[in-house]
């Protein structure tokens, strides 16, 4: 039998990182096994759903590269892939159940419902009795599924292994509300088992559904797929991921400066290992290990510290030309305007010492700035550094030694400002923290003496001026 799984977000707010966990997962599966990975949107709640929240989906899983075979916008077989679409279908697939006696009308109010299954109880019988008395059939009203409380439910799961749901521990269901709209659950597996689906893997939180949804697919015919339920996503302080511990959409990360194949790396490791003490692998190598057996029933830790440090390892990691062109894009979208090419050469100079300490592209701007404009230190930092005994005098000497230099260049500044730091007989902690405020504005930036060469003399001789003429007028 092929693979046939599928992803089934409801477009009702920008994806969550746990629902592209899952995508994660199925694609994973899907590409190990040679099987198809299917995406339907599951619209059925109109109000709610909006084409910017599909879009949402879609550019996220394109992001991050996880392609689909068949589903909406790429199309496949079995017509719409987009449950709005099919709304008329469900209905009749709602309808036969009443038909064969497998489902009915109910068009008491819950209080009634609650007096008739006191009656059934108070004579013995079981609640549902009179509710689904067939020589008292409504014809209007929502349509509940009769659940069989007969037999126990039971299915083997990927991850979970053995589950059983005792007889009676599932009530009748709604599948179609009076007004005609049809419920997740009769939705999605009318759907389910149109599209041949083989295994459902999806998170935790919808197990309560499972047995319901074995029920009705039994009695709508299909055959039963493998269920695979995903461990939640937690905070590091072991409490359910919300807001709290961060972003939880996906499109916080994309338009955040993470790198794609970074958070892929990342979202692989939340239930599943590729191997003891191995963190970073590629996604050829995912593919080939991936399997929904080995996904952990233990809950997942959504750890923003490692997301950062895999990222900082993917940014290492890539083609300098890579990395250039992506920081470049930032540059230019945090400065509002293209580099001109000498600004550019200034930045290449020193590219490879930022993309050795980067963890996210979209700190580069702010990082690398002073190559392009003048940078004001802020007066937090101007203080903490500037403010002391003898910065006067450090500004003086750094412009002295620097102004005797016949080459420009890291080595020779280097030299020139060690030879500073002899003669006035201070640590580099005094002697040159100063002067990167000074240069950069900021007391992080790149290494001094390869952002002052990148920099140019003249630039550096006019901005240690400036420091030292800012010092003499606070
Ligand atoms: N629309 C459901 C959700 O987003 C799909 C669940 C399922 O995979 O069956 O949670």
């Amino acid at each position: 039998m092929s693979v046939r799984v599928r992803i089934a977000p409801s477009p009702t707010g920008y994806v969550h990182v746990g629902n592209i966990r899952a995508a994660l997962f199925n694609w994973l599966y899907a590409r190990h096994t040679g099987g198809t990975f299917i995406l339907r949107i599951d619209d059925t709640d109109v109000e709610r759903s909006d084409v910017e929240y599909e879009d949402d989906i879609k550019a996220g899983l394109r992001w991050l590269g996880l392609d689909w075979d068949e589903g909406v916008d790429v199309g496949g077989p079995h017509g719409s892939y987009r449950q709005s679409d099919r709304f008329d279908h469900y209905r009749e697939v709602a309808h036969d159940l009443v038909a064969r006696g497998l489902a009915y009308h109910d068009p008491r109010s819950p209080e009634e419902l609650e007096e008739l299954r006191k009656v059934a109880q108070s004579e013995k019988r079981h609640p549902n009795y009179y509710i689904r008395r067939p020589d008292t059939p409504a014809t209007t009203g929502p349509i509940r599924f009769s659940v069989p409380q007969d037999a126990p439910v039971e299915f083997d799961d990927m991850v979970r292994g053995d589950m059983r749901f005792e007889a009676g521990a599932v009530d009748d269901f709604v599948i179609l509300r009076s007004d005609g709209v049809p419920t997740y659950h009769l939705a999605s597996v009318t759907d389910d088992v149109d599209y041949r689906i083989s295994h459902v893997a999806r998170g935790e939180d919808l197990l309560p559904s499972t047995p319901k949804h074995i029920l009705l697919t039994k009695a709508i015919g299909g055959s039963v797929p493998t269920y695979a339920h995903l461990p939640l996503l937690f905070g590091p302080d072991g409490k359910k991921l919300s807001k709290r511990h961060g972003d939880t959409s996906l499109r916080a990360y994309r338009e955040g400066g993470y790198l794609p194949q970074a958070m892929m790396n990342f979202l692989a490791t939340l239930g599943w290992s590729i191997g003891a003490d191995r963190t970073v692998f590629t996604v050829a190598e995912a593919i080939e290990s991936f399997d929904l057996v080995d996904v952990s029933k233990n809950p997942a830790v959504f750890d923003l510290d490692k997301l950062a440090w895999i990222n900082g390892e993917y940014i290492r990691a890539q083609d300098p030309e890579d990395f250039e062109a992506g920081a470049r894009t930032e540059i230019e979208r945090s400065m509002g305007r293209s580099l001109a090419a000498d600004d550019w050469e200034r930045f290449r100079s020193i590219s490879g010492l930022v993309q050795e300490r980067t963890k996210f592209m979209v700190d580069i701007p702010d990082q690398v700035r002073f190559l392009f404009e003048e940078v004001a230190a802020d007066d937090d930092s101007w203080a903490k550094v500037m403010d002391k005994e003898g910065v006067a005098e450090v500004l003086s000497a750094a412009s002295s030694r620097l102004s005797g230099l016949d080459t420009w260049d890291t080595e020779s500044i280097e030299g020139a400002l060690r030879g500073m730091l002899e003669d006035l007989e201070i640590g580099a902690r005094k002697g040159l923290q100063p002067l990167r405020v000074a240069v950069t504005g900021s007391v992080v930036s790149p290494p001094l003496f390869e952002s002052m060469a990148a920099l140019g003399s003249e630039s550096v001789l006019a901005r240690l001026d400036a420091a030292g003429r800012r010092l003499a007028g606070s």
